[in-house]
This record gives structure tokens, sequence and C-alpha cells, in this order.
């Protein structure tokens, strides 16, 4: 049997006119791609890749996206751009694409918008999903091991939600009043202040210092920002807060190593495997978020809020004051709250300040 050359595929014809191009029998791994990319970075020529496929390609030749790259024209020796083996044009793109040519078993890199239409977007996601599951994976093997330790975590800041909640409970039951007024306040951009009428002598001067009680002239006296608006809430529940965190972090099993994570993640389908990652991250932001949401609680209790607290509801015209009185001793801060409605007085243990625990995050 001769071999008959007009009877051989097109692509094999272009195989004996360039045997220098590299076949790869699998889809080559990252390495290639790196090494790929460290080339464009230095010489921005894709062309010069050692192995590269040189083209012609066929529009429709199908493949597998392996990279995105732009290349730096001033790198280029004449500064024009790459050639396209898929359009068989030089000066063609700065945008381009390193990709595996499934049926060739070679690497090309193409303009990014070069490949027929579906090609390009069956390759596009195919791209995107490796590269949101390799994300995935490293996310998970990071942060698999730290489990334990964020449960840990969640044991130890236990006893000062569990007295931010007695304490924002009891301000609601027997300190309405106040905890209402103080809320006004909060919606009105928490800046403490009362409405006093100018001096009657002052205020006769204009033509409204006649109108009466309606058209009494005012000026703000200011007292400063409240501080730990939280605290005057509608809802605060920093222990269902935690229970949530830790009823994610309790679906995932026990890994006390890279090693055990890695086995557990191989084991994971993809749709669980995204679900994960997705809770597993959530519980990072929701562990911040109730730790900024305790700081701020915490911050109505200082000496300082709590004075400009009293400045404001004891100013003379102050339509509706109350007494709020902080006294401190070994730690302890005891608040009280009076007024014709509200009869409020708590000791607050030193460990609602206990909320600072160490949260293993391994961002990758
Ligand atoms: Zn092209």
């Amino acid at each position: 049997m001769s071999p008959d050359p007009s009877a051989r595929p097109l692509r094999r014809q272009i195989a004996v006119e360039h045997p220098q191009f590299r076949l790869f029998r699998d889809m080559p791994g990252d390495y290639l791609a790196e090494e790929f990319l460290a080339h464009i970075r230095t010489t921005g020529a894709p062309e010069s890749f050692p192995g590269i496929h040189p083209g012609p390609l066929d529009k429709t030749e199908p493949f597998r996206k392996l990279a995105a790259f732009s290349i730096d024209r001033m790198k280029r020796p004449d500064g024009d751009m790459a050639y396209c083996p898929m359009c068989h044009q030089p000066n063609k793109y700065l945008e381009g694409a390193f990709v595996y040519l499934t049926d060739l078993k070679a690497v090309a890199a193409i303009g990014h918008e070069c490949a027929a239409k579906e090609n390009r977007v069956a390759a596009d996601k195919d791209y995107r999903a490796r590269r949101d599951q390799r994300a995935e994976e490293d996310y998970l093997l990071a942060n698999l091991p730290h489990v334990a330790r964020k449960m840990a975590a969640i044991r130890a800041v236990r006893p000062a939600a569990a007295e931010a909640l007695r304490v924002f409970r009891l301000l609601r039951k027997d300190a309405p009043d106040a905890v209402r007024q103080l809320r006004a306040i909060k919606q009105k951009g928490a800046r403490l202040t009362v409405a006093e009428a100018i001096d009657a002598k002052l205020a006769e001067i204009g033509p409204s210092g006649f109108k009466g009680s309606s058209g009494k002239q005012t000026r703000d006296a200011v007292f400063g920002v409240l501080a730990g608006t939280t605290a005057v809430i509608n809802d605060f529940n920093p222990m269902t807060e935690l229970n949530r965190i830790e009823a994610v972090l309790k679906v995932f099993p026990e890994c006390g190593s890279e090693d055990d994570a890695l086995e557990t993640i191989c084991r994971m389908p993809d749709a669980e495997r995204k679900w994960a990652t997705i809770r597993l991250r959530q519980t990072d932001s929701d562990f911040r978020k109730f730790q900024a949401r305790m700081a701020d609680f915490c911050a109505f209790f200082t000496a300082e809020n709590i004075a400009r607290i009293d400045a404001w509801t004891q100013h003379p015209e102050h339509p509706s004051r109350f007494r709020i009185t902080r006294a401190e001793q070994q730690g302890s801060v005891t608040l009280s709250i009076y007024s014709y409605e509200d009869r409020f007085r708590a000791v607050i243990a030193p460990v609602i300040a206990a909320y600072d625990a160490e949260w293993p995050a391994a961002e990758s």
C-alpha cells in the first residue's frame, strides 16, 4: 500500500509542513498555560511560543480554552499586533486565547473573537466552569481544615452574645419610652438635638415673633451623635446570628488536615462543591457582621455616649425627659433609665465585650 498524498486530509499536510508543532494527546495542564503567559509577558509574541501550532486553522476548528491573555504592544519587535492563525491575518489581535485544539492535538493562540461563534461560546463556557471549579476547590482546600476552629470561635463568643441579647431585651421591656425616643433620633441621622425657642426679645425683632406659639422661632441645641444605635433598633438577635453560622458549619465533615479536605472535595458533585463554597464563604462575612453589630451595641454603653444622651434629655426644653445614669464598678456597668414610663436597671457583665474570637479565614 503506497500512500496517496492527495488523499491525506489537509491537517496531515500542515503537520508535515510544520513538523515543529508539538502534539498533546490530552489537554495539557495548567503548567503549559503558565509557561505560555510567561512567554507573552516577556516577548509579546505568541507566534514564537515553542511547539505552538502555526496555522492556518479553520474557523470551525474545535478547541478548549486554556487561558485568556493580552499582549503589550510595546513588547512586539515591530509594534504590530499578533498574527491570527484562525483568520490567517497578520497584525490582527492583542486580546487572545491560548487554546487546545482537540482534534489536532495541538495548542494555538488565536484572537479572542476569531473562532466561529458557536465554538467560541462553548469554549468560554467550559473555560469559566473549569476556572470556577478550580477557585472553589482552592477555597475549600484552604478552609475546610478551619471548620473546627470556626466552631470553637462561635462557642467562645456565645456568652457575649447572650449577655447582649439579655440587655437588649431588657431595654425594650423596661425602657420603651427612651428606646422609642432614641430610635427616632437614629432615624433622623442619629444627631441628638433639642429644638429650643430663641430668646423672646430677639424673636420679637422679626415679624414671626408675633405668630404665637405655633410660629415660635427655634434653633437646634446639639449634643453630638448617638453611638451604638444597634441598642435601639427593632430587631437585634446576636444568638440567632451565631446559630445560623453554626448550622452551616455543622454540615461540613471534620477535616483535620489538607489531605482530609482534599478527599472530601473530590467526593463532592459539582453542585454540592459550589454550594459548599458559597455557604462557607458566607460564614466569614456573617461572622464579621456579627462582630460589627456587637461592637456597635457595646458602643451604646460607653461613658461618653451615656453622658451625651443624659445632656440631651436634661435640656429644659426636651419634650419628654428621662433620667439615664451609668456607673462602673470592677468592669461591670450599671445602667439605669427612669421616666414616667420607664423603670430600667441592668448590671451589664464585662463578658459582653468578649466577642472578638479569632476567626480563621484563609482566602485563596
Ligand atoms: Zn483571528
